[in-house]
C-alpha cells in the first residue's frame, strides 16, 4: 500500500489511541469514538484509508452485520480484511475499522442504509452488497423509498459492481441504476412493504418467487444465483449445499450474498464455503447463555421483518422468553409491534417480559397466543423446565441480557 499522507498517519494514529483510551476507561470498544477523532483531525481521512484496497459496503435494513462478517470470512482466505467488527456501521466507525487494519488489502464495511450514498461518494468502493429494505420500527413506506431512491442516484454513473437481492423489488430498483449487478434470488420473508411498484406505484403481481409491476416494464430480473432451499445454484447451474453453521433461512440467505460477493472478488465457491461454516455467531446471536441448567439461545428481533426471521429458527418444540425494550436504539413507541403476526407462537409456552412487557402482552392477548408475563428475564428463564429455551428480543433488551447472563457456552 503507498503511504498516507503525514497529516492522515497522524489523525490515523491520534484516533487509535482515542479508541484505546475508551476502551481502558471501560466507554466501550472504541471504535466510533476513535474514528471521530481522527475525521476531526483530517475530514478526508476516510477517502485516504479507503485509497488501494478492495472494498465491500453491505447494506440491508436486515443481516448486514451478519453477511458483513461471512463476507469478511470468506475473503480471509486472500490475505488480512479491514472490518467493523461491532456494528459500528457510520463513516466514524469505517475510519476506526481501516486505520486498525492498515495494511489490509481488502476491507468489508456494514453501511447504514441511509450512509451508503455518502460512504460508496467517499470510498470509491467497488464492490456493494444489497440484500433487503422494510421498515425499520416506525418507518414508513415512503422513507424505504426514499432511500432506494437514493441508492439509485449514488450508484447511478460508477463503476460499482453491485450484488444484490432481486427477491426484493425495493431493493431491485434501487440496484438498478449500477453500470453492474449480479441478481442474487435470496429470497424475501417480509413482503408487506413491496406491494406497489416503486417505479411507477402500480400493483405488483406475484407468482411463486417471481414478480412484475402490472401497469409498466419493472419486473424481477433474471437470478444469476439462486438460494433453493438449504442449497445454492451458482452461475454456472452447480449446485452446492449450504451446510453453514448459522441457523435459519434468513443466514442462508445471507450466505448465497457473501459468496456472490466473493466471486466478485475472484474467490471461487469451493473457497469460500468453507469459510463460511466457521462463523458460529455473531455479536452474540445464536450464542446460549446458561444458569441453572437453562440453556437460553438469543435471537435478535428490531424489526417485524427481523420478528419473521426469529421465528423461522426458532424452535416450534421449545418455550419461548420475549423480551421487547423500547430505550433509545429500540424506538420508543412500540406501535410497530401490531405489524408482527404472532399467530405462530400458538401451542408454546410463551413468557414475556422486558420494560415494554406490557404492550406486547396486549398484543399477543388480541392474537390470541396465551402467555406469562414475567418482571424480569432471570424470573422468566427460572421458570422454565431445565433444558433448551429460545429468546427473541429487540437491541437493548438483547443487550440486557447478554451483559447480565455473560459468558456464552
Ligand atoms: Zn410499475
Amino acid at each position: 500500500m503507498t503511504q498516507l499522507p503525514l497529516r492522515a498517519q497522524l489523525a490515523s494514529a491520534l484516533g487509535r489511541s482515542a479508541a484505546t483510551l475508551s476502551r481502558m476507561t471501560g466507554r466501550g470498544d472504541g471504535s466510533v469514538i476513535g474514528g471521530r477523532v481522527g475525521l476531526m483531525l483530517e475530514p478526508d481521512l476516510l477517502r485516504k484509508l479507503a485509497r488501494d484496497r478492495k472494498l465491500a459496503l453491505v447494506s440491508a435494513t436486515n443481516g448486514k452485520t451478519t453477511t458483513t462478517r461471512l463476507i469478511t470470512s470468506a475473503l480471509l482466505e486472500m490475505g488480512e480484511v479491514a472490518t467493523n467488527v461491532f456494528g459500528a456501521n457510520m463513516p466514524a466507525g469505517h475510519v476506526s475499522a481501516l486505520s486498525q487494519h492498515k495494511d489490509a488489502p481488502y476491507g468489508v464495511l456494514e453501511v447504514d442504509e441511509k450512509y451508503l450514498p455518502e460512504v460508496l461518494d467517499t470510498t470509491g468502493a467497488g464492490v456493494v452488497c444489497l440484500m433487503n429494505l422494510s421498515r425499520d420500527q416506525m418507518d414508513r413506506a415512503a422513507e424505504i423509498w426514499l432511500l432506494a431512491q437514493k441508492w439509485r442516484r449514488a450508484l447511478s454513473g460508477k463503476p460499482t459492481h453491485v450484488i444484490a437481492n432481486c427477491d426484493d423489488p425495493l431493493v431491485t430498483w434501487g440496484a438498478s441504476t449500477a453500470a453492474k449487478v449480479t441478481w442474487v434470488a435470496g429470497g424475501q420473508r417480509w413482503k408487506e412493504d413491496s406491494w406497489c411498484c416503486p417505479e411507477c406505484g402500480g400493483p405488483l403481481d406475484r407468482k411463486d418467487a417471481d414478480w412484475a409491476c402490472r401497469e409498466c416494464t419493472f419486473h424481477r430480473p433474471e437470478p444469476q444465483w439462486v438460494l433453493d432451499d438449504d442449497a445454492v445454484i451458482d452461475p454456472r447451474g452447480q449446485r452446492w449445499l449450504l451446510d453453514i453453521q448459522l441457523p435459519g433461512l434468513a443466514n442462508r440467505s445471507n450466505a448465497v450474498m457473501a459468496l456472490a460477493v466473493a466471486e466478485a472478488f475472484d474467490l471461487p465457491v469451493e473457497r469460500a464455503l468453507p469459510r463460511l461454516r466457521e462463523v458460529t455467531s455473531v455479536a452474540g446471536r445464536y450464542t446460549t447463555v446458561e444458569r441453572e441448567g437453562r440453556q437460553a439461545r438469543l435471537l435478535l428481533a428490531k424489526n417485524p421483518a427481523g420478528w419473521l426471521e426469529a421465528f423461522d429458527v426458532a424452535d416450534p418444540r421449545l418455550p419461548i422468553i420475549l423480551s421487547v425494550n423500547a430505550q433509545g436504539p429500540d424506538g420508543r413507541d412500540t406501535s410497530w409491534l401490531w405489524d408482527v403476526d404472532y399467530r405462530i407462537l400458538r401451542g408454546r409456552p410463551v413468557f414475556v417480559t422486558g420494560e415494554r412487557r406490557l404492550d406486547l402482552a396486549l398484543r399477543l392477548d388480541v392474537a390470541d397466543v396465551p402467555f406469562a408475563v414475567c418482571e424480569t428475564f432471570a424470573e422468566a428463564l427460572a421458570m422454565q423446565p431445565p433444558g433448551r429455551v429460545d429468546v427473541i428480543a429487540n437491541y437493548t433488551a438483547f443487550q440486557q441480557i447478554r451483559s447480565e447472563f455473560g459468558r456464552a457456552v
